[in-house]
């Protein structure tokens, strides 16, 4: 530690180079060759496997792992991909814990599931370090779709659009593809520019064109879209961001936490970004404990997640939440912020009102707490903006804030299909976002080819 880290306010370069690399290095490492057959061989190779049901992408888990356990990396990494052409990404980031090792039968026995995640690392990083594809477009079919939004659900709906021979084009509105994947996804989880290696990966199956920099809603309208290509898929995520709605919010200091992720995952430098010395982050999602690790791991000495139910209410799986308390994070429930307390224009402090449930009403206690800050992260969840919509020359049927769907992802608009956060009754998973992006891609095809 150095005397910088005791700083007070908001400042840059709280920790040593050593510091930096050592923190945000890959949390979870891969398994080596030896160890990828010791836990392929601890699977039951499960008739009718509850493993590959809780998999909203369907793989078949225990194909692949067998697969592993005769040495045939490839063959597994195809299986995968086969139902997930975003395999390598979502072995780094599914709550597996809550997914198929949740219901793992080794899990149910013996407490320790098999280390799915880990087996589908093995074989999907075998795949992408050899340069292997394993499919070809089909003969080109003539027809254009257009994909708004190059995240998970873009560029799964697109490979397997491009896959069928047709002819696609992703506008996307940042500078890079990958979605959330290259701008909110904890650092840990995907070192080493993962992201943008399997945007080339997914790609190289050509067909595909990414225009970034381009935003629905700002340089074209959907109705555009839709008259100038046979159909049109929404893979545009949620881009707004929730208010807190407390006194003081404005104040310096006080910030989105998924602003700072991004921010944080594009740092050329750790060292340039600054980090207060005490944080708190409001929320009980998995952003708010990614915003709260990262803190920590940035050198804030002093990190607390607020949420304002229990424990058992968190959106953060028990394995997130114990990941944060295994890095310091304190995480208080039964909290709800009140006002900002502001010095100069800068947060001070923050104001908490204790809460508690009365007839399942969440309501405020009276009592309150005040806790010294000098950064305040929100993470209360992110919206649909439909603005991107408006003016589009058409209306589309909106559900609960986000774009209705039937089952295989169509809209109320003809020739519109969408998938993803953006989608009503979602789960907000990268997995269940290349899920839909994929399904949608059959449905589009199946209506292109009649
Ligand atoms: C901080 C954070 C951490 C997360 N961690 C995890 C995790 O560990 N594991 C997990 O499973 N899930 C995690 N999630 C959720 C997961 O990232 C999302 O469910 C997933 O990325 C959704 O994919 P998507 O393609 O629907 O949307 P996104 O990934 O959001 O991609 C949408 C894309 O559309 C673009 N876009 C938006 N509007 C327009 C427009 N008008 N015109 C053109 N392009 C547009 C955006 O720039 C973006 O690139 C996390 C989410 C956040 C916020
Ligand atoms: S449930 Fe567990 S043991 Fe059974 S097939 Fe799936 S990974 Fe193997």
């Amino acid at each position: 530690m150095t005397d910088r880290q005791y700083a007070d306010g908001i400042v840059p370069g709280r920790l040593s180079p050593e510091h930096y690399s050592h923190n945000f290095a890959d949390m979870h490492p891969p398994l080596d060759r030896h160890e990828a057959l010791v836990e392929a061989d601890r699977c039951y190779f499960c008739y009718d496997a509850p493993c590959m049901h809780a998999c909203p992408t369907s793989i078949d888990i225990p194909l692949f792992i067998r697969e592993i356990a005769t040495g045939n990396a490839l063959g597994a990494a195809k299986t995968i991909f086969d139902q997930n052409i975003l395999g390598g990404m979502c072995a780094r980031v599914c709550p597996t814990e809550t997914l198929c090792e949740e219901v793992c039968v080794r899990e149910e026995a013996e407490g320790k599931p098999v280390k799915i995640g880990q087996l589908q690392r093995f074989a999907t990083d075998a795949a992408m370090m050899a340069g292997k594809q394993f499919y070809e477009r089909q003969a080109p079919t003539g027809k254009r779709v257009a994909v708004v939004g190059a995240g998970p659900a873009g560029l799964a709906c697109a490979h397997r659009l491009a896959m069928h021979g047709h002819d696609v084009t992703i506008y996307e509105a940042r500078p890079k593809a990958g979605g959330l994947n290259e701008y909110g996804i904890a650092a840990y989880k995907t070192p080493l520019d993962f992201a943008q290696h399997e945007v080339d990966y997914v790609t190289a199956i050509g067909g595909v064109e990414i225009v970034n920099g381009k935003a629905l809603g700002r340089d074209f309208s959907l109705s555009q879209l839709a008259a100038e290509h046979d159909a049109v898929f929404l893979g545009m995520g949620l881009a707004g961001v929730n208010a807190l709605r407390a006194e003081g919010e404005e104040a310096d200091g006080v910030g989105n936490a998924v602003d700072y992720i991004a921010t944080l995952r594009q740092a050329k430098d750790l060292s340039e970004l600054p980090i207060g010395r005490r944080v708190v982050v409001i929320g009980g999602g998995m952003t708010a404990i990614d915003a709260a690790i990262q803190s920590r791991l940035l050198g804030a000495e002093e990190v607390t997640i607020c949420y304002r139910r229990g424990r058992e209410h968190m959106n953060a799986s028990v394995y997130e939440q114990d990941l944060a308390a295994s890095k310091g994070v304190i995480i208080r429930h039964w909290l709800q912020p009140k006002r900002v307390n502001v010095e100069d224009g800068r947060v001070t402090g923050i104001e908490l009102e204790y809460t508690r449930l009365v007839d399942g009403r969440l309501e405020g206690a009276g009592e309150t707490l005040t806790l010294r800050v000098d950064q305040v992260f929100k993470a209360i969840g992110q919206s649909f903006e439909a603005g991107a919509l408006n003016g589009s020359g058409a209306a589309i049927a909106i559900e609960g804030g986000r774009i209705r769907v039937d089952g295989e992802g169509r809209t109320s608009l003809p020739k519109v299909w969408a998938g993803g956060d953006c989608i009503a009754g979602g789960d907000d998973l990268t997995v269940s976002a290349v899920a839909q992006g994929r399904d949608a891609a059959e449905s589009i095809h199946q209506a292109l080819m009649g």
